[in-house]
């Protein structure tokens, strides 16, 4: 079969030929339906040098995968052929107490999951394939009725990824209250609707294309504001002076952490989920009183099957563009170069 395959780091994922897997005993081999270009891709093949990330390379990219079960291994019997799944990204060691919660994004027992602190597409071969070798059949949550593989693909990161943000600072949401998604790509269109969906905050969109702040008002933002030097002037000006209750960054760069920190109101969120690189320094007077300021990695089991319920009831729509798995390499360029409308998938 094809798989669009990371070959070294610092370079360009090649399309190359590779053995069709098979399910060994508690494993579920997945026919891909749909695989999601995220941009954590494009750090990991421009920005990540050898030894940053503890995994061996090849692999084959694509962290956001859905399908149908293509076959399974002995003892399987949560999911039969055929079923239409998504898969839960993360996959930690199954054990410990965080991953028997769900929380397998937050392993305490690394070592003992199938690859450390990753999963498909993440230092183990992912979905930018004909198939998808799953190690257990806990990682697949059974699609709701209405939901198709190529749009539930995105639902796994670019949808749980801001769900889980979004969800550990709802009680600051209330409806007297603004919240600022600060980046409108994959994450961020979908975060601006998952928060129209389960909240009554008042929104505000900031990104510098014009394209993403067009998307971003089609998403539910009551405001859209360029990223340039005054937009945290903008947000105070929008916010009665006060700033903003809850700060949400999907780009990272010392820019938005900045604009993120102290856009805030005293007693605000300031979460960082963008991994651009950025960096800023912390003291007492660097951020308004009481400011949390915090990052999140990806999401929960239990998260992903409440994403995937707001989807299949419509309240949430991932804007897609569709790519073959032989144009794969042209769905990441295309994300580089901010052409991309929402999230690019690839369907092989
Ligand atoms: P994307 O390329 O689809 O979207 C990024 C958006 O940010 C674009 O619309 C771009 O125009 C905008 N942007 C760039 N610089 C900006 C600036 N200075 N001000 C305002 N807007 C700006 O990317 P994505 O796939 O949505 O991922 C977003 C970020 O989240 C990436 O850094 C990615 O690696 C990271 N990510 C983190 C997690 C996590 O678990 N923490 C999970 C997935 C992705
Ligand atoms: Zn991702
Ligand atoms: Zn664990």
């Amino acid at each position: 079969m094809q798989a669009l395959r990371l070959m070294d780091w610092k370079t360009e994922p090649e399309l190359v030929e590779v053995p069709k897997p098979t399910p060994g005993p508690g494993q579920v081999v997945v026919k891909i339906g749909g695989a999601g270009a995220c941009h954590s891709d494009l750090h990991l093949m421009h920005d990540f040098d050898a030894g940053m990330m503890p995994w061996q390379l090849p692999f084959t990219l694509g962290h956001e995968n859905a399908g149908w079960v293509d076959s399974v291994g002995d003892g399987v019997s949560t999911v039969s052929e055929g079923d239409a799944v998504a898969v839960y990204g993360p996959w930690g060691c199954g054990k410990c107490q965080r991953c028997r919660h769900g929380v397998e994004n937050y392993c305490e027992n690394p070592a003992e999951a199938p690859v450390l602190s990753g999963g498909g597409g993440l230092g183990l071969d992912g979905g930018m394939a004909e198939y998808l070798l799953v190690p257990s059949a806990r990682s697949l949550v059974r699609l709701p009725d209405g939901l198709e593989p190529a749009t539930a693909a995105p639902l796994t990161d670019a949808g749980l990824t801001p769900y889980h943000a979004i969800r550990r600072s709802w009680p600051k949401m209330t409806p007297t209250s603004t919240v600022v998604v600060i980046g409108v790509g994959g994450l961020g269109h979908v975060a601006l609707q998952l928060l129209k969906a389960t909240t009554a905050a008042r929104l505000i969109a900031v990104d510098n294309r014009t394209e993403a702040l067009d998307l971003a008002a089609r998403s539910g933002a009551d405001h859209t504001v360029a990223s340039d030097a005054e937009t945290a002037n903008a947000i105070r000006d929008l916010t009665g002076g006060r700033g903003a209750d809850v700060m949400l960054d999907f780009v990272g760069s010392e820019a938005t952490i900045e604009l993120a920190r102290t856009a805030a109101r005293p007693l605000g969120d300031a979460t960082i989920i963008g991994i651009a690189g950025g960096s800023v320094p912390f003291s007492f007077f660097s951020q308004p009183y009481e400011v949390s300021l915090q990052t999140t990695y990806w999401g929960s089991r239990h998260e992903l099957i409440e994403v995937l319920e707001l989807a299949s009831r419509n309240l949430i729509h991932v804007e897609t563009t569709t790519y073959s798995l032989d144009d794969a390499l042209r769905a990441y360029h295309d994300l580089r170069d901010g052409k991309v409308r929402g999230r690019a998938v690839v369907v092989p």
